[in-house]
């Protein structure tokens, strides 16, 4: 069995389909002085039909993962109008009498090699796009056909060094079991996309394999842990059968509670609410029976775009929202940038400790303007169903009341502007930062509800950084520091007459229920792939057993203790249904 980064969940099981190297060696070709005019030409004709063609692929993939995801192409429209690429291939042309292939080649090389040093994900997935975007104006400098793909033939598991989003796009689902790439990881936009279209996905094989994957070979994959088995003997097949057939029965078994209210067995109602970043996630959570919304991270609206999104973009958005959850309610989380999340149009500076330096509320109380757009778009959401608002990484009360000083100007120029708007429209904090649960008390006299964001709480409580692989071992949420800072934060909000939830990936993890119910935390918000899993394991408890449980935890000296009472508790409590088959939530 080969070990790769499992991308996208599910198992998939058959014959490989090669995608050839999509790279092209060029002759050096050079041109006279008189013939600049003729390549520049021959450049701009270009440029003009690729744009073309990634605003069809763009509209066609929204058609099949909706607005947020196809958005990936505006990123790509953006490098072909970017001045940095656009003036190191006119110079190559210019300076060095170059053929347009060759100066668009040697300006992706040379990119791509700029990215590829830096040691940042990010960054690396940006060389992707400039390949990808290069290469779509090689072929038509070249005019050289696209690649086919098998698209009228068996299914097949796609292999490919690396998945640009533009091939991914071209790929019908129907025929794709599953996707293998020897580059990328987790956060690669193909990743993404692969987990919107529901594709099982490993990633990172290069270096792997010993014989490379050849088309027509037989394979097995599990795109939840990133095994991948080549030429699979029949016992492997059959257990992969097997898992991939359970997979799909508990998902249907699951299916049929998204209209069953969450209740223990000797109930004590849940209210378990979605975790979304966009319109479509929203649609899933309300699929899979969310009661609303307790995170909406708005920061992926300002993703994947040129500028930042005007006061009439997000007020459509969030208003669409608010309308869609209807009596529910949504949680409007103010921008959380910085830590792992840039925007390509905002220049973030370097630092040595982003998730410590410039992120979330402290952009916003800095960048007034652009904060007050969305404090405005947010108010007028209000307008139109049960919209809250919530500040991201407080730490002090300043920052709150900073915060609340901006929105009570913001009503003004609303009520000025005869603009209709909810005038108490409840504001809360997320609780994810130490300080924060040490002045708990102080906070809750500001605010009318905290939610525990506990994957940064982790993070900071612990010092472990969520994204740092080689420190992954250490990030314990059931450690007991990290137990009874929730445990003081709920007190602090009881005390104060508050609401508390809890919207960190804790949440989407059944096992933690006890936790909850001892706490008498009831609402959950959980990205919604996770919601009818956690309404399966509170159905099968029964509350009191649970809270027994969940004394003896808050007693524990370390995780692992924890770890395995609250495990063992959860077999107890009915079959386990684990997470296969459902893609986690992004933790950033
Ligand atoms: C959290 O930190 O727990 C949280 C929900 O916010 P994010 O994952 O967006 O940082
Ligand atoms: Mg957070």
């Amino acid at each position: 069995m080969i070990q790769g980064i499992g991308a996208s969940a599910g198992v998939a099981i058959g014959k490989a389909f090669v995608l050839p190297n999509w790279e092209w060696s060029l002759p050096d070709t050079q041109v006279n002085a008189v013939d600049l005019a003729n390549e520049f030409e021959r450049l701009y004709e270009g440029i003009r039909t690729s744009k073309d063609e990634i605003e069809f692929i763009k509209r066609e993939f929204r058609e099949i993962v909706g607005p947020e995801e196809s958005s990936i192409f505006d990123a790509h429209l953006a490098i072909l109008d970017d001045p940095v690429f656009m003036s190191e291939i006119r110079g190559i042309i210019e300076r060095q009498y170059k053929a347009a292939e060759v100066a668009v080649k040697e300006a992706i090389d040379h990119f791509v090699a700029m990215f590829d040093l830096l040691d940042d994900e990010y960054m690396k997935e940006r060389a992707v796009d400039i390949k990808d975007v290069g290469n779509r104006l090689l072929k038509h400098l070249l005019g050289a056909p696209e690649v086919i793909l098998p698209s009228d033939t068996q299914p097949y598991i796609l292999v490919a060094k690396e998945l640009s989003p533009s091939q991914l796009a071209h790929l019908n689902p129907t025929y794709v079991l599953g996707i293998v790439t020897m580059m990328g990881g987790k956060t690669s936009h193909s990743s993404i996309m692969a987990r919107a279209l529901g594709i099982p996905l490993v990633a990172g094989l290069e270096n792997k394999l010993v014989n490379p994957i050849q088309t027509g070979d037989m394979l097995v994959l599990d795109g939840e842990t990133g095994a991948v088995q080549l030429h699979p003997d029949e016992t492997t097949v059959i257990k992969f059968a097997s898992m991939r057939d359970k997979q799909h029965k508990k998902r249907e078994q699951l299916e049929q509670l998204a209209t069953v209210e969450a209740i223990t067995k000797d109930g004590v109602t849940l209210r378990l609410v979605g975790n979304i970043s966009s319109v479509k996630e929203l649609n899933l959570a309300q699929k899979y029976g969310a009661e609303g919304v307790g995170l909406f991270r708005t920061e992926f609206l300002y993703m994947d775009r040129n500028t930042f999104p005007t006061e009439e973009e997000q007020f459509e958005v969030y208003k669409l929202v608010a309308e869609k959850v209807g009596s529910s309610t949504v949680v409007i989380r103010t921008l959380d940038i910085g830590g792992d999340k840039h925007l390509d149009y905002f220049q973030l500076p370097e630092e040595q400790n982003p998730f410590l330096g410039y992120r979330a509320i402290r952009i916003s109380l800095d960048r007034k303007d652009m904060f007050k757009t969305q404090l405005t778009a947010i108010m007028r959401a209000s307008a139109y169903g049960n919209v809250k608002m919530m500040f991201p990484m407080i730490s002090s009360v300043d920052e709150v009341q900073a915060a609340k000083a901006m929105l009570d100007e913001v009503k003004e120029e609303l009520e000025q502007r005869g603009i209709p708007f909810n005038r108490n429209m409840p504001v809360g904090i997320m609780i994810e930062v130490p300080a924060a649960v040490m002045i708990a008390d102080l906070l809750a006299e500001e605010v009318d509800f905290f939610s525990i964001g506990t994957n940064d709480l982790v993070q900071y409580v612990l010092a472990v950084d969520r994204m740092n692989e080689q420190i992954a071992h250490m990030y314990h949420p059931y450690h007991p520091a990290v137990l009874r800072m929730i445990r003081m934060t709920v007190e602090a909000a009881r005390n104060a007459g508050i609401d508390v939830s809890v919207c960190g990936e804790m949440a989407a993890d059944e096992r933690s229920l006890p936790l909850w119910l001892e706490l008498g935390i009831s609402e959950l918000s959980m990205s919604p792939q996770a919601l009818l899993r956690v309404k399966h394991r509170a159905l099968n408890t029964v509350a009191s057993d649970a809270r027994r449980v969940a004394v003896a935890c808050f007693r524990n000296r370390t995780s692992s203790e924890t770890e395995e009472q609250l495990g063992a508790f959860s077999e107890r409590s009915g079959a386990t249904l684990g997470a296969n088959g459902e893609s986690k939530e992004k933790t950033s």
